[in-house]
């Protein structure tokens, strides 16, 4: 629902929260989790992204500013007094079994930030006390995540990928009629900022040898993809599927993924059952969970089907959710090397695509995975697969990028096409040093723009 709190007119006193070009204004207050010392120990606080700066809502939470004062005959009261005990849990647990109390918790931020004078000596003291820059809050996740599921929802990263393997017939007979996705591994999600170390792993035999064995090293084609994840508010008890006209109201909030891809051990390893060590080396998030509340504004068509397409079957199909079950999010992933970075240079963007023409919606994926009465539980990611356009320079992984089809007359792929940087370096998968960085946007015309930090990580090797 669209109320006060997406007001676009809204400024805050934290000046850089008022800057056009801000992922964090007023209007989009991500949360986030970092450590924070006081008494002589690390505690696990929790804050929203307000501009340049972190909000530390728990500093807030212990100061008691909440509830802020209800109005007469509010009747959001009670829920300003469920706020206080969600928030005496860390990493936002709480909050995750109560969505309804998201635009409560908005409010009552916003009553805090608004541009104006501070209310009292209290407020005086938290505007210094509780606002940290983003560069001195070590993040941690901002959920505890149980699980993680990853999908395949883009057909354009689906056909081109299915293309390599199979020319004439890219697309698997099941693609358009089932969500398909693997089980990842949820102990190694790592926030943004964290070191990825390049795996080590079997590599196939070559194919031209029948004498060859297997190989094993470090991985010689590490990609990364580009990747939205859902975060799952209010699990579902075991046994008792969440019906699609329902499943919307299970996305609690977004991140950023990159779901880094051995590509050389996937290719030996997936058959006949799927990722496995190619994927589960490490999973780097955003460290901000922007709000299902936040991106209301930037809601669109959740899914749609070419010309003749199956329909879903029905416990995938939902009018509401083919209307509006989709997010329009502008994606961008840059890269830079040491030797870029050592220069001076600016990271080079690789792909500029959207979240909007993916084939299957969040509220699709969670219907799926739940039919068969598999229990979600709160704070599981269940991420969509390598967002992919139909446009060469939206592709959202290198194992795209660097493609350059199939040789007609050999029938034999070409030889990738690496990217060249600024530096004279050539880039077919990433090399030790490289960074790669994850961005993603929302715009739209009488809205306030928002947006969701970055999603970085740097490969360090094997
Ligand atoms: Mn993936």
């Amino acid at each position: 629902m669209l109320d006060d709190t997406h007001n676009p007119s809204l400024r805050s006193w934290v000046d850089s929260a008022n800057d056009p070009g801000t992922d964090f204004p007023i209007q989009n207050l991500p949360l986030c989790s970092f450590l924070r010392e006081h008494d002589g120990h690390e505690h696990v606080h929790d804050g929203v992204a307000i501009g340049e700066h972190i909000l530390d809502v728990t500093a807030l939470w212990e100061a008691e500013v909440f509830p802020g004062e209800p109005a007469e005959g509010d009747p959001d009261a009670q829920r300003a007094d469920d706020l206080i005990e969600v928030l005496s849990r860390p990493h936002w647990m709480g909050l995750l079994s109560r969505p309804d109390l998201v635009p409560v918790l908005r409010s009552q931020l916003q009553r805090f930030l608004l541009d104006g004078p501070a209310g009292g000596q209290r407020d005086r003291r938290l505007r210094r006390h509780a606002l940290l820059s983003v560069s001195e809050a070590p993040f941690i996740p901002p959920v505890s995540f149980l699980n993680f599921t990853d999908f395949y929802a883009s057909i354009h990263h689906a056909t081109t990928v299915g293309s390599m393997f199979r020319p004439d017939n890219p697309l698997l007979p099941n693609y358009k009629h089932v969500p398909i996705g693997y089980h990842g591994r949820a102990s190694s999600v790592v926030v943004s900022g964290t070191r990825v170390r390049r795996p080590s792993g079997q590599q196939s035999p070559a194919e031209d040898d029948p004498a060859s064995r297997p190989s094993f090293g470090p991985c010689r084609m590490l990609d990364y993809e580009l990747e939205v994840g859902c975060v799952v508010g209010k699990g579902n008890a075991l046994g008792e599927p969440i019906p699609i006209d329902r499943a919307g109201s299970h996305i609690f909030g977004l991140v950023l993924v990159n779901d880094w891809s051995a590509r050389d051990v996937q290719k030996w390893e997936y058959q006949p059952l799927g990722p496995f060590l190619a994927k589960n080396f490490a999973t780097t998030v955003s460290p901000f969970l922007v709000t299902s509340a936040a991106l209301e504004p930037f809601r669109c068509r959740g899914w749609s089907r070419a010309q003749g397409d199956p329909d879903p079957l029905a416990y995938l199909t939902d009018p509401a959710d083919r209307e509006r079950g989709g997010f329009d999010i502008t994606l961008e992933a840059f890269l830079q090397t040491a030797e870029m970075a050592g220069k001076g240079l600016s990271p080079v963007r690789l792909s500029r695509g959207g979240f909007r023409d993916m084939y299957w919606s969040f509220a699709q994926m969670i219907a799926h995975h739940t039919v068969n009465g598999c229990n979600l539980q709160d704070g599981d990611l269940i991420a969509s697969g390598t967002v992919s356009g139909s446009d060469p320079g939206s592709r959202g992984c290198l194992l795209e990028l660097t493609w350059d089809g199939v040789d007609p007359a050999s029938r034999k792929p070409r030889p990738r096409r690496p990217i060249e940087l600024p530096t004279g370096e050539k880039r077919t998968f990433l090399g030790d040093g490289d960074t790669v960085i994850l961005k993603g946007r929302c715009e739209r015309e009488g809205y306030r723009s928002i947006g969701f930090g970055e999603c970085r990580g740097t490969i360090i090797p094997g």
